[in-house]
């Protein structure tokens, strides 16, 4: 029987509230500190609509937290690809962030209060130091806790925008497009009313990429957008051994932690599994450290294959993708057997071309 702690936690988003209501079910004493006024209440970053590769059995069993209510299977992914159009069939979810009874945050957030959790919000952690131990830090996609531990970050530039959509038909539709406004993709699920379009890069976004991508939104889905929203997140990218556990005496969670799929940037999937993990390093450093690498093992790998694939290499690569998934399919699983993620989800992909728009 481990002795009761008091744990801090700093961030309430998807691995902090995992960890905390992990720890709090084994009976420890736990606080979450967050930026936030309140769950999810963190603008613009969300109200938003994410996408997510989740093994839904393998969470449940791993996290032991069943989120399948917040899940809404993707139906319906179109795919632009300068000028081309795909219909993708694949294993993929949406969910939604934010502030909303709807989303993930909020649902994780009623458990953990139920499970008595305590939070403090409006607090700004800078200095991990100041917190009591043992803490975990799971401060997700802000520079500040980067800068304090001095772990290499890598800035993402985010343009976003929401519209409502009511029309219960389109419920877990999703689009994509691909093109050189951006190496990465923009991307727009649609679920509980909301329309959520994103476009990010890892490289500058200007306001003549951004024209661009206008353009392609009113071409492909005849889309006009009046008021876009400005922001940055920040990913620990730039090394090959990026996700760490341990930092000196402090446990790191989610994507601080390092624990997302590097190339395509998912790290929903990742997050609730790593919370669960940083729980059990609370109590089971050693245990925490081999599932924690049992998770990773497919990062290397996966972050190597990202490397090489610079521009124009990944313009090239994620223009055929969605035409020859068969050919394109496995390089993209090679190695990734770790966060059940990508590989996960190409299995049985589809896609069908549906000609040029
Ligand atoms: C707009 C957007 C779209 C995304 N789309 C996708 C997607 O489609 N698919 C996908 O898999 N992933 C997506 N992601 C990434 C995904 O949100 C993260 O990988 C995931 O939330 C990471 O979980 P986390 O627990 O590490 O951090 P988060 O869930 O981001 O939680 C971090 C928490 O820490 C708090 N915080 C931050 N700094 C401090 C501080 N100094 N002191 C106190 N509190 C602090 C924040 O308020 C927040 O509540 C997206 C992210 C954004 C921003």
């Amino acid at each position: 029987m481990t002795a009761e702690k008091s744990v801090h936690i700093a961030g309430a988003g998807l691995s902090g509230l995992v960890a905390a209501i992990t720890l709090a079910r084994q009976g420890h004493d736990v606080t979450v500190l967050d930026r936030a006024k309140s769950i999810g209440g963190l603008r613009p970053h969300h109200p938003s609509n994410h996408s997510t590769p989740v093994n839904v059995q393998l969470m449940k069993d791993y996290v032991g937290i069943d989120i399948t209510p917040c899940l809404v299977p993707q139906k319906n992914m179109y795919v632009y690809v300068e000028g081309h159009r795909y219909r993708v069939s694949w294993s993929c979810y949406s969910v939604e962030r934010g502030p909303r009874k709807t989303s993930l945050d909020h649902f994780l957030y009623d458990l953990a209060v139920k499970e008595g959790v305590k939070f403090e919000f409006g607090q700004v952690v800078t200095d991990p130091s100041a917190l009591p131990e043992p803490a975990i830090l799971a401060t997700g996609l802000f520079p500040e806790m980067y800068k304090a531990l001095g772990r290499p970050m890598l800035r993402l530039p985010c343009f976003s925008t929401t519209r409502k959509l009511e029309d219960p038909e389109r419920q877990g539709e999703i689009r994509n497009w691909i093109g050189p406004y951006t190496n990465t993709y923009g991307y727009a699920p649609i679920i509980n009313g909301l329309d959520y379009i994103l476009l990010f890069s890892d490289r500058d976004l200007s306001r003549e990429n951004l024209r661009q991508f206008e353009e392609e939104l009113a071409r492909s889905e005849g889309i006009r957008v009046d008021r876009w929203d400005a922001f940055e997140v920040f990913v620990p990218l730039s090394t090959p051994d990026a996700p760490t556990l341990f930092l000196g005496s402090k446990i790191l969670a989610g994507t601080l932690a390092g624990m997302m799929e590097p190339g395509a940037y998912f790290g929903i999937h990742g997050a609730l599994l790593s919370g669960r993990i940083a729980a059990r390093a609370v109590t089971d450093p050693e245990g925490a450290v081999r599932d924690f690498r049992r998770f990773n093992q497919g990062y290397k790998p996966a972050w190597r294959r990202s490397r090489r694939m610079r521009n124009p290499q990944k313009q090239f690569f994620q223009r055929w993708f969605f035409r020859f998934p068969r050919f394109f399919g496995p390089l993209m699983r090679m190695g990734d057997n770790g966060i059940p993620g990508i590989d996960h989800f190409m299995k049985g992909m589809k896609s069908e071309y549906l000609g040029r728009y």
